[in-house]
């Protein structure tokens, strides 16, 4: 099999790690399922299988979740100082730094994604991330707190928080960006002094897998880190219902995030979600239409629109709405679409056939409804699973379009008269993800921002993520917040203790 296209040389140890078969990583060894299964992962920009990947399932997870509790319990991981566990976390970051593109291939290659953005944006957010998170093994304190206690006067006491490790975790991540949602999840928790069982999505398990070798490599003491691959609905399933582990974490679809925390609720595990989202867009007519136009563009083109936070609905003022439909139109068919490795690619595949047989029934339901499509609309012909950058216009709220995730490159554009009409539209919405807004009024910037029910809102940007700032759900885009220090909040007990002074 060849990976390589002319322009481009495949890594030789993405080359050697794609051939050999991979496995599920449990308490610090590399093992064969339970089962001796395997299944496929595939090259979405032509439909070949890439690699076969072991099929963890029901017996797996148990022995995974065993590891991760043992090395929880009894391991030496509760008894590293802090100081030596920020060091490993560092560690796995330089480790990640030193195979940048080695990563960026693998990531290409399994999800499909150009390889200019994998090396620019997923690789280096992921390393920044545990770069960031080593920093807080350090610093998780607790208070003193001076209490009164009514009913035993005249006594003393001393009393204090503590902020303990949640215990074993359970990580279920999503194939959109799968390195860095492995970092998301995977930083806070060790920082924080978990042990996890980690669940990459089946689509795209290569570059978790790859990175459980780093992990190993930096010296983690086995079972902090165990990781399974296989299929949601039985590896994933396990994971989520399995009574040994504390907490589960998930990021998908809001559909499979309910069932997650169905199968949690039998013994209340902790459970933080990250869900999907229907972002507004809000480009109002005193925007710099220069840095807007291309903004908006990116904002639901970027990652091929298969991002939680895509910028899927469009609010445009009407005075502006031709022009800016125009020029968003316009970006769209300058976008190249090709495969992920070509470096004058803008746009690759999408993850997978059956992503692009949901994109291409909302463009069909959305024409159905009534819309107009303005340019795209249609898969890209031959091997692949492509579709064409869309804007769709004439919709109507009620619309499937308007009320459904697509995670797809299809935007609706929708005019509004002014403030007063564009807010209570942009919160029409079951789902409080993202949301952003274009002008030169900063004031109005940030009174719409006050009144958006979103977890992110971006004035006069787009897309823009840092390790250090908090991203997560309003509504049933989820619950809690990854990244920053309240993603700590996620993989932390609060222990009060209280003492009796003599
Ligand atoms: P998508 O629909 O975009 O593929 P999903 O929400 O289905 O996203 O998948 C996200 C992650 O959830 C993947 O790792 C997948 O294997 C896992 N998953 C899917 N179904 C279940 C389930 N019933 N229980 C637990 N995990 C699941």
């Amino acid at each position: 099999m060849s990976l390589a296209t002319p322009e481009l040389r495949i890594d030789d140890r993405v080359n050697d790690f794609v051939t050999r078969p991979s496995k599920l990583l449990i308490d610090g060894h590399w093992v064969e399922a339970d089962s001796g299964k395997t299944f496929p992962t595939f090259n979405p920009a032509t439909g070949e299988i890439l690699a076969q990947v072991a099929e963890g399932e029901n017996t797996d997870i148990d022995k995974a979740v065993q590891a991760a509790r043992a090395a929880f319990d009894q391991g030496p991981w509760r008894r590293i100082t802090t100081s030596e566990r920020g060091k490993l976390i560092w560690k796995l970051a330089d480790l990640l730094e030193s195979h940048l593109e080695e990563f960026s291939q693998l990531e290409t290659l399994d999800n499909g994604k150009p390889l200019t953005v994998a090396r620019v944006a997923d690789v280096p957010l992921a390393i920044d991330l545990f770069r960031y998170m080593a920093g807080w093994t350090t610093k998780l304190e607790g208070t003193t707190i001076p209490i009164s206690v009514p009913f035993t006067p005249g006594a003393q006491y001393h009393a204090y928080t503590l902020r303990e490790p949640v215990g074993v975790v359970g990580q279920i991540i999503p194939w959109n960006f799968p390195l860095l949602m492995a970092a998301w999840k995977l930083g806070p928790a060790l920082a924080a002094g978990c042990t996890i069982v980690l669940k990459p999505a089946e689509q795209t398990p290569l570059s978790a897998l790859r990175l459980g070798e780093l992990i190993c490599e930096a010296g983690f003491p086995d079972g902090v880190v165990n990781i399974v691959t296989g299929y949601g609905e039985t590896a994933g399933a396990a994971l989520a219902a399995h009574p040994q582990v504390d907490k589960v974490a998930f990021t998908g679809s809001t559909e499979v995030g309910k069932m997650i925390l169905n199968a949690a609720s039998h013994d209340l595990k902790k459970v933080s979600l990250e869900l999907g989202g229907k972002s507004p867009n809000i480009v109002c007519h005193d925007a710099d239409l220069d840095i807007s136009i291309p903004g908006v563009a990116s904002g639901i083109f970027f990652n091929h629109g298969q991002c939680c936070c895509a910028g899927s609905r469009l609010f445009i003022e009407k005075d502006i709405f031709d022009v800016v439909v125009e020029g968003v139109a316009e970006q769209a068919k300058n976008i190249h679409i090709g495969p992920g490795l070509d470096p004058t690619t803008d746009m690759g595949p999408l993850v997978s056939d059956e992503q692009q047989q949901r994109v291409l029934e909302y463009l069909a339901a959305g024409l159905s409804e009534g819309a107009e499509t303005v340019v795209g609309g249609n898969k890209v012909g031959g091997q692949g699973y492509f579709v064409e950058p869309t804007v769709l216009v004439n919709t109507k709220p009620n619309m499937k379009v308007i009320k459904e995730e697509i995670f797809g490159p299809v935007v609706c554009a929708i005019p509004f008269q002014d403030i007063e009409e564009v807010i209570p539209a942009a919160n029409d919405s079951i789902y409080g993800l993202a949301s952003a807004v274009w002008t030169k009024d900063i004031s109005k910037a940030h009174r719409i921002a006050a009144e958006l029910r979103a977890g992110t809102v971006w004035i006069n940007c787009y897309n823009i993520f840092d390790a250090a700032l908090p991203f997560g759900g309003y509504k049933q885009s989820g619950w809690g917040r990854e990244m920053g220090h309240a993603a700590l909040e996620l993989y932390t007990e609060v222990k009060s203790v209280c003492a009796k002074l003599s």
